[in-house]
């Protein structure tokens, strides 16, 4: 059995890799080691949100290049309002750039919000470009079509950066070594807007928002525009479109499949074998998984001292847990109309409050005060993000101690969802040891690997491995711990497919 490529993992960065190889000619087979597509998007029993919720980062370019409409996507996309939570008073609700009070009246800081929103959305467009694409750099000759296309592309970057001026350049270049903190208390009060903002900034990250760098984290998600949206149809819509994709494309998908190890003949890729034992010859490798993880499928003497040490230092302390609850009755939020549903509703009073979240992370303890993001997908199901429950917990995540994040998460919201607590029917507790044995997923880490300045672009995954190839020749990283990272965007695997295309060339 021989194929030109093979991808390891049938998460959204495996689907999308597979599909763009299979779209430029190669025969491709994708082995996913569970009996289900999706990795950490993979839909619950009913479709909906096991783990990932929202949509914030969905790369319309990935969606034309693995041939979906060149327009829209295959499932409804429903804009979702978020609800910075106020204790102390009316709830803000923010939809796009607009900022009020939940009951209609004005928020005092809505222009100054507007404002701060639009420039991060101006910033982003400029780290868009970045994203699509390799990191940035001119490798090999510049009269080669890869070398020119890559000369064009920073040329596309440098008009964008041109159209701001000056002083504007200088706070964008200032901002991006920042952190979230100060840049939002700059232009903000503390309270629930620059509380919603600072959350924000590091969901899914070893960080709180005075942690450096967490402004890039923040404008990173506005990539394609900030908007949070809801899939009609839950993740199970989203990762059938992607699978349709594949299967379109011609990729041979195979579930319960397992890669064990990549075999090598001297210092290229030779085969993979899978915990089955069956061998599968190919000379291209993709592996989604963490770094760590493929190189030692490959055995770490196929990679030199200093690599494997870069490679054992990656930061990937998982922090985000998941609670899945379903009611057994409808429960309102107050001080909010129930048609607001799906709403996003973002636990976090004020920045200060984030960071002091974060906090026992440094000593692994859980938070007793998380930041919470409840997506509340109808009166009765709710799907939360607690963070911060970091995965080497001191004690381990046993039964007693995830039945205490339980009872922090509820008791937490407790004060807006009246009668929360004694409407639970059912509390599915997902912690990030969990996450990473049961998807392979680093430390449970929502990007595989921390979203640091010293772990991005080049850097990422680590120093000489920033452009996908990495040890034996024939192996590429194309997950979430690859440049631009994760969320569910698709760009690292449709990155490394082209950097794997362009070799083959
Ligand atoms: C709790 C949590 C909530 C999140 N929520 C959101 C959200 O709401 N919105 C958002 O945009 N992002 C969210 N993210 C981030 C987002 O889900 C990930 O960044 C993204 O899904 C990563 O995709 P991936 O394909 O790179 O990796 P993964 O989804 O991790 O997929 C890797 C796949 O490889 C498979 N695999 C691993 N080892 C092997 C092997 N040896 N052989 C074969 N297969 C293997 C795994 O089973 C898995 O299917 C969340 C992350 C977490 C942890």
């Amino acid at each position: 059995m021989s194929f030109d490529a093979v991808i390891i993992g049938g998460g959204i960065n495996g689907l999308v890799a597979a599909s763009v190889l299979a779209r430029g000619g190669k025969k491709v087979c994708l082995l996913e080691q569970s009996g289900h597509l999706g990795g950490l998007a993979a839909p619950g029993p009913d479709g909906g949100a096991r783990m990932a919720h929202l949509l914030y980062n969905l790369s319309p370019l990935v969606r034309r290049e693995i041939g979906m409409d060149a327009h829209k996507w295959p499932f409804k996309l429903t804009p979702v309002s978020t609800v910075a939570l106020n204790p102390d008073g009316p709830h803000v609700v923010i939809r796009g750039q607009k900022a009020q009070l939940a009951d209609g009246s004005a928020h005092p800081e809505a222009e100054a919000y507007r404002q701060l929103n639009g420039q991060l959305i101006r910033y982003a467009d400029i780290l868009r470009g970045l994203a699509e694409g390799g990191p940035l750099g001119i490798e090999g000759r510049l009269s080669s079509i890869s070398g020119l296309k890559e000369l064009w592309r920073l040329g596309r970057i440098g008009r964008k950066l041109k159209r701001i001026d000056k002083s504007e350049m200088r706070r964008f270049l200032q901002m991006l070594l920042s952190n979230a903190y100060d840049l939002i208390l700059d232009d903000l009060k503390d309270g629930p807007l620059a509380g919603m903002m600072a959350a924000d900034a590091v969901r899914g990250g070893f960080a709180g928002p005075r942690s450096p760098g967490t402004v890039f984290s923040l404008i990173y998600r506005m990539g394609h525009g900030g908007e949070v949206t809801w899939p009609e149809g839950g993740m199970g819509a989203v990762v059938t479109a992607f699978e349709g994709a594949a299967q379109k494309a011609g990729v041979d998908i195979r579930l319960n499949a397992g890669v064990a190890r990549i075999l090598l003949a001297g210092d290229r890729v030779r085969a993979v074998e899978t915990t089955g034992g069956d061998v599968i010859e190919t000379k291209t490798v993709l592996s989604s998984t963490g770094a760590l993880r493929t190189a030692h499928m490959a055995g770490v003497d196929a990679f030199d001292i200093e690599a494997a040490r870069r490679l054992r230092n990656i930061r990937v302390k998982g922090t985000v847990a998941k609670i899945n609850l379903t009611l057994t009755k409808p429960v309102s939020v107050a001080g909010l109309t129930d048609d607001m549903c799906p709403a996003r509703l973002v636990l976090a009073p004020t920045a200060e409050y984030v960071e002091r979240a974060f906090n026992p992370a440094k000593y692994r303890q859980m938070s007793e005060a998380p930041v919470i993001e409840a997506l509340r997908i109808d009166a009765q199901t709710f799907s939360l993000m607690v963070q911060y429950a970091p995965v080497d917990l001191d004690g381990g995540w046993t039964d007693a101690a995830k039945d205490k994040l339980r009872a922090v998460t509820l008791s937490a919201l407790a004060p807006y969802l009246p009668g929360l607590e004694d409407a639970v029917a059912q509390a599915e507790v997902i912690t990030p040891d969990q996450i990473e044995a049961e998807t392979g997923a680093p430390g449970g880490h929502w990007h595989h690997a921390e979203m640091a300045l010293d772990q991005l672009l080049t850097l990422r995954p680590a120093n000489g491995m920033g452009r996908y190839a990495m040890g034996p020749e024939g192996l590429y990283l194309c997950g979430a711990g690859a440049h631009p990272g994760g969320d569910l965007m698709g760009l690292a695997g449709r990155n490394a497919a082209r950097a794997a295309l362009e070799v083959g060339k």
